[in-house]
């Protein structure tokens, strides 16, 4: 067995992509499961269609990050004001809804406002929430809440708002200003209250053309699944048998799996493992023969009886992700250990397809020119009342035998593309600090 460069990483997605290029390539092994680097930012292309993991843009304000993307592109970039939509029962309401009452059907739109402005007027009782379905009510009175956010949270995060807490929540939801709502009772406000305004997006290549500067040069092993580790002789082992030593360990992959490959973990902390949720997402990615049918970038489901749950148009992002005059429709259907997912995929096709159908998204079934379903098994942190206690020990744990942890899954936080790549950042100062000390 031998041992290679100072600095190990596993996992080339964007956070293990960040730690090698903030260290110095030629110092950092990356490892990595897949046959290609990117993770979650990865795209793929087919027949003209460019699909990316999941809809990305970036709407990062930090001067750094904007800088890296923007390098990495050669400057080449769309960058545009989103427009999104939400869908509920056959109406369309601007986003976000709440701002938009005048498009809700009565009597929800009138009960809507007055349980928003009572809500308001109670204020003071409910100053800290135990749980995302009190800040729900806080912020957006019971009748709206339990309309919109809490129905669409059952879809995007498995579970009930009750369920959640509220740490995770920050900018992510808007908390409407008074006079905002009466005045989108009564029309549209004319100015924008979502919190992504303007955006990025590579004109070329899908998102991964985003990572390129960090990806470039880096020493990236493909096709290396971790199965075991032993972290008192400080061992890896992978899938295809082979046994590799670390100094200097960063982990980018999810911490439960990082534990559950564990032969030397306490039994306390598999336990907290095993506690961890997070939501898996399946990806139906539909190439039609004709032009989008609604001026939007995505847009929300509400109806609980659809599987769709946001729904994006990727020539939106940039033109050159689908040929002309056709769309690429990518629509997210989520499950989680609250909520598994359909297992028949080819089942989940045709009632997506319907639904589009339905929603006046996609003109007909012969219009489809292809689909294909992309099964994503780490795509949100639950955040459950559970994770913190749980997450507490493992970093503890980690800490104490100076294991560093990188990206979304390994911090177990609700990181965008931005939040990830810093996190490599970090990363990488903690790996010259463990090694000079
Ligand atoms: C649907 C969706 C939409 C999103 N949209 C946006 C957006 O619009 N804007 C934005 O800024 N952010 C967005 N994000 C968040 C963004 O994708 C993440 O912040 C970022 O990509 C996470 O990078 P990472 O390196 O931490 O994790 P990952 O990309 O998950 O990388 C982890 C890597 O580890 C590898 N790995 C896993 N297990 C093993 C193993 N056993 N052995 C070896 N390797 C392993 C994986 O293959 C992967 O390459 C979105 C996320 C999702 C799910």
């Amino acid at each position: 067995m031998k041992k290679t460069n100072k600095f190990t990483i596993l996992g080339a997605g964007l956070a293990g992509l960040s730690t090698s290029f903030h260290l110095g390539h030629e110092s950092c092994i990356i490892y990595e499961a897949k046959p290609y680097y990117g993770g979650l930012i990865y795209s793929d292309f087919c027949s003209g269609f460019t699909w990316d993991m999941g809809p990305h843009i970036s709407f990062t304000k930090n001067e750094y990050v904007r800088s890296i993307f923007e390098e990495s592109v050669n400057q080449e970039f769309e960058e545009y004001e989103v427009h999104v939509n939400n869908f509920f029962k056959g109406y369309w309401i601007d986003h976000p809804a709440q701002c938009n009452l005048y498009q809700l059907p009565e009597p929800l739109r009138t009960k809507c406002l007055d349980s928003f402005l009572y809500s308001r007027f109670q204020e003071t009782q409910l100053t800290n929430p135990r749980s995302y379905q009190d800040w729900l009510y806080q912020a957006f009175g019971p009748v709206f809440a339990d309309v919109f956010p809490a129905a669409y949270t059952r879809k995007y995060w498995t579970t009930d708002p009750v369920n959640l807490g509220v740490d995770w929540i920050g900018p992510r939801v808007y908390y409407p200003d008074i006079e905002d709502v009466k005045n989108g009772f009564k029309g549209p406000l004319g100015h924008n209250t979502y919190y992504v305004t303007k955006v990025r997006y590579p004109s070329q290549g899908g998102f991964i053309s985003f990572a390129r500067k960090l990806a470039d040069g880096a020493q990236i092993i493909c096709n290396k699944t971790l199965q075991t580790i032993n972290f008192r002789t400080r061992k890896l082992g992978f899938s295809d048998g082979t046994q590799i030593g670390y100094d200097i360990l960063v982990s980018s992959i999810p911490l439960p799996t990082l534990i559950m490959c564990s032969v030397d973990a306490p039994a306390e902390i598999h336990e907290a493992a095993s506690i961890l949720r997070c939501t898996n997402l399946l990806l139906v990615n539909i190439a039609a023969s004709h032009e989008r049918k609604r001026n939007n970038h995505w847009i929300y489901v509400y109806d609980e009886d659809k599987l769709s749950t946001r729904i994006s148009f990727t020539e939106g992002f940039s033109p050159n992700n689908a040929p002309y005059e056709t769309t690429g429709i990518q629509v997210e259907v989520y499950g989680s250990a609250y909520s598994p997912l359909p297992k028949d995929y080819k089942d989940v096709i045709y009632k997506v397809q319907l639904e589009l159908i339905e929603m006046g998204l996609l003109e007909s079934r012969e219009a489809v020119i292809s689909v294909h379903v992309r099964y994503i098994p780490w795509a949100n942190v639950i955040f459950d009342h559970n994770r913190q206690s749980a997450l507490d020990k493992i970093n503890s744990f980690l800490d104490s035998i100076g294991v560093i942890r990188a990206g979304r899954f390994a911090e177990w936080k609700y990181l965008w593309t931005d939040d990830s790549l810093l996190s490599g950042q970090r990363a990488a100062e903690q790996c010259l600090h463990h090694l000079y000390t």
